[in-house]
């Protein structure tokens, strides 16, 4: 290429991360900013604290960056979200499902309404979003659809009915949702992580402790080492790379599948 010659400049590609304000989503969200991405983030929480998260992404990656506090839980808030996402601001070339919640119950003792709030944002979001974005995407012929499942949407334990029904949902929902685009530029897949240390487990080893009356760093260790062969935890940033390689044009032909990155749990 000669000096006069300037390589086309590609619109930057802009990406949707649910329940980026923690956690694996927010890991993600630098990533992909990292990367190149623009970032919409999205999370629910204290006004403030959430404001603040957004204002540190921005100084981390020097942009202006949209936040979404829609509660995943209202469908017609979350349609407008994502009707606005594609006429305001052009639509999203990725979407990763991330948000989720867990509730730990034996089934006898399963509040109804747990159940409803733990499917309603770890699945029936995730399928509405998707149908939020579809149509942008089908008219680019270009798009990647990431759904952040679990080991839990391949293998269960007990007193988790809500989130194993929920995780086995989404990944049968990617599945449907490759198929249905598999002779377009938009893929679907799911990310099937084992234990990783975010305030979701926090709260569940604070939980065991409680009940046990065993220090905090026992029942972490415990509650990795049961799980996982490795009995080392799973990092958000390796999530995240995850991610990036499926988003990528190298993962074009990567369709429908549910990657498990969980040290181990699911090889037994
Ligand atoms: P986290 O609690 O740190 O983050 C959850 C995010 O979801 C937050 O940003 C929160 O604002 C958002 N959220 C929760 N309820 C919402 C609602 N009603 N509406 C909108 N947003 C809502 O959790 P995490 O551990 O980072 O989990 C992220 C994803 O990874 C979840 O889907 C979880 O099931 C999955 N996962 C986590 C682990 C783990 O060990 N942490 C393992 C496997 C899968």
């Amino acid at each position: 290429m000669t000096a006069s010659q300037t390589a086309p400049t590609q619109p930057q590609r802009r990406a949707l991360v649910t329940g980026s304000t923690s956690g694996i989503g927010l890991a993600i969200a630098d990533a992909l900013a990292d990367n190149g991405y623009q970032l919409v983030l999205h999370g629910i929480g204290d006004e403030s604290q959430l404001e603040q998260t957004r204002s540190q992404f921005e100084n981390r990656h020097d942009c202006e960056t949209p936040l979404f506090t829609t509660d995943l839980t209202r469908v017609d808030e979350l349609d407008q979200m994502m009707h606005r996402i594609e006429s305001e601001l052009g639509g999203v070339d990725v979407l990763v499902n991330n948000a989720g919640i867990q509730h730990v119950s034996p089934i006898e003792d399963f509040a109804p309404e747990r159940w409803d709030s733990v499917i309603a944002v770890n699945l029936s979001a995730c399928f509405h979003t998707t149908r939020g974005v579809l149509p942008g995407m089908r008219q680019r012929n270009h798009g990647r659809i990431i759904n952040i499942a679990s080991a839990h949407g391949l293998v269960a334990s007990p007193e988790k009915a809500a989130y194993v029904a929920a995780k086995h949902g989404l990944v049968g929902l990617t599945k449907v949702t490759a198929l249905e685009t598999a002779r377009t530029g938009i893929t679907a897949n799911a990310i099937c992580p084992g234990w990783v240390e975010t305030p979701l487990v926090i709260k569940q080893i604070e939980a065991r402790a409680k009940a046990s009356g065993r220090s905090l760093e026992d029942e972490r260790h415990d509650l990795v080492a049961e799980k996982h062969p490795s009995a080392e935890f799973v990092s958000p940033e390796q999530l995240a790379a995850s991610v990036i390689w499926l988003a990528s044009d190298a993962a074009s032909e990567v369709r429908g599948i549910a990657l498990p990155i969980d040290g181990g749990w699911t090889a037994r």
